[in-house]
């Protein structure tokens, strides 16, 4: 059997792992790339998967770094059945619409861009064409309900516990009269989760995917993640501004509302405070976490049985159009505004931190991980200005970082998972986390349990043999090709000494034109001195 690592590899986004398996080839996953243009470009060029080459798919949960490059390879020739819980179905016609619609729109955006630069039309990633082919692709299966793609390969799904609908897997390889044990964590819940149930526990496996988001640290936990979420809003509504609260439309959305309605109770949202879920997406997610109820928290199934309905407020409004999203954005006066995408790189959420993230007493609130290169992440990171839709806005809000919302494991619950499997000689690969992480993590499961561990690149692919790991293969050049920075350097200074040479002619110029002139080495100068500070 063999696992080609395609994303979610040192990275947590683009989650998809190919795999060969008694002359049958099949992913897990197949999720969206996200982070800087260069990531990007790994959602154009899907030649690497082979699509048409990939018989089905096993779709762990309806998020986009796990689901949403579906249509691209439905688009590229993949035509094979998609096999999910019927909520992560239904969640996803939802999330695949919506992204197509995304890539749509930036795809317009970029095509008035280019023809004014003289260049051609944008193509969109994928169109709602694509995504409605893949609906039909689907085919639904419940937790703990066998099933047989082919002879040789049984497959299980488990509650993962992470959003509605998520999965875990358990697959059983039989090659050469010889059955491996696989198990694909996919995101493995946090256990306190508001909505969610607890993540199944499974008891053996020969080879072990786990997801490793959080594997250098803990959660706060619930109690304190609330009252940080109660001090956003006394903040902002002393100064009379808005709470912005980037969130993925599903699960943390709904989770965000069910924590607004507790704060709502203990009488620490003021009622006078409006909250706007500015996401067209909500009102649907919502209905479905609604009519699925089944798959949802105990003690959430019993505020429902009495009457009471977490998932709504009083002052709740929900915008769908975009003329009532911008009105948001003319209003002034206190309000929380949550809204879509969760890492703040597309969707409304961008309009919303454009007006606000330079106003002194606005909050921006983040209650999920923020990837490596995004905008949510610069934020995080304490950067005192972003570029959003290609202009640079200065942070001056108050930004919250509140990881007790998350909706991954942390550190110790990562470990207390994978002390319940018992089989002698497991074999674990750490996937979806960011290399330090890993690496904290890899070093505490080696120490603690006496585990291998190993940490997959991009594209690397290993081959595995009734428990034994027979082979490992990088491709460190495609995975991250190298960059000539010592070029890239000595080009500029060459360039500056042409300046240099130069400043006779720009003296000769006229007083105007040198002004002009100045501005524009200042412009530059200025992004220089960003780029050093940034390193
Ligand atoms: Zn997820
Ligand atoms: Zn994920």
């Amino acid at each position: 059997m063999k696992v080609r690592f395609m994303g979610a590899a040192r990275t947590v986004t683009g989650s998809c792992y190919i795999l060969e398996a008694a002359g049958h080839r099949f992913a897990v996953d197949c999720g969206m790339h996200q982070g800087n243009a260069e990531i990007d470009k790994r959602n154009w060029d899907v030649e690497a998967y082979d699509p048409a080459g990939i018989e089905f798919m096993l779709m762990t949960h309806a998020h986009m770094d796990h689901a949403g490059l579906l249509p691209r390879l439905v688009q590229k020739g993949f035509s094979g059945k998609v096999y999910l819980t019927p909520p992560t179905a239904e969640l996803l016609r939802i999330m695949l619409l919506d992204s197509a619609h995304i890539q749509e729109m930036e795809a317009q955006w970029k095509g008035r861009k280019g023809l004014r630069h003289g260049e051609g039309d944008a193509v969109p990633l994928y169109t709602q064409k694509d995504a409605l082919a893949s609906f039909a692709r689907f085919s639904n299966v419940n937790y703990g309900e066998p099933f047989s793609p082919f002879e040789g390969l049984k497959v299980t799904f488990r509650d993962a516990g992470h959003i509605l609908g998520s999965a875990m897997l358990e697959l059983e390889v039989t090659e050469g009269g010889k059955t491996s044990r696989v198990v694909f964590s996919g995101d493995l819940g946090r256990s306190e989760q508001l909505l969610m149930e607890e993540p199944a526990l499974i008891g053996q496996a020969d080879f072990l995917f786990i997801e490793s988001t959080y594997g250098n640290r803990d959660h706060k936990d619930d109690k304190r993640s609330l009252d940080e979420l109660a001090e956003a809003v006394a903040y902002s509504y002393a100064r009379g501004e808005k709470v912005i609260i980037p969130a993925f439309a599903i699960e943390r959305t709904q989770e965000m509302i069910y924590s607004l309605h507790l704060l709502a109770k203990e009488g620490r949202l003021p009622a006078d405070m409006p909250v706007y879920l500015d996401s067209p997406l909500a009102i649907q997610a919502t209905e479905i976490f609604r009519k699925n109820r089944k798959y949802l928290d105990r003690n959430f199934k019993a505020l429902l049985a009495g009457g009471e309905d977490p998932l709504s407020l009083p002052q709740l409004h929900y915008t769908l159009t975009t003329q009532e999203s911008m009105e948001i954005n003319n209003s002034r006066g206190p309000a929380i505004v949550i809204s879509a995408s969760g890492m703040a790189d597309a969707g409304r959420i961008k309009h919303h931190l454009r007006h606000n993230l330079w106003r002194e007493g606005a909050s921006v609130v983040f209650v999920g991980f923020q990837a490596q290169g995004t905008t949510g992440r610069k934020i995080v990171d304490g950067a005192q200005k972003v570029r959003i839709f290609n202009e640079e806005v200065l942070v001056k809000a108050r930004i919250f970082t509140i990881n007790g919302f998350s909706a991954h494991a942390g550190q110790s619950q990562i470990l207390d998972w994978l002390g319940h499997f018992t089989t002698k000689g497991l074999q674990v690969f750490l996937i979806h986390g960011e290399y330090g992480a890993q690496q904290t993590l890899a070093g505490l499961i080696r120490s603690r349990f006496g585990l291998e561990v190993a940490i997959p690149d991009y594209l690397e692919e290993v081959t595995l043999e009734a428990g034994l790991v027979t082979e490992r293969v990088a491709h460190p050049e495609k995975a991250a090709p190298r960059i000539d920075w010592d070029f890239l350097i000595s080009d500029m200074e060459a360039r500056f000494a042409q300046l240099r040479q130069r400043k006779g002619q720009i003296e000769a110029k006229a007083w105007v034109e040198q002004t002009e002139l100045r501005d524009r080495l200042i412009d530059a100068n200025r992004n220089i001195a960003g780029i050093i500070s940034e390193i």
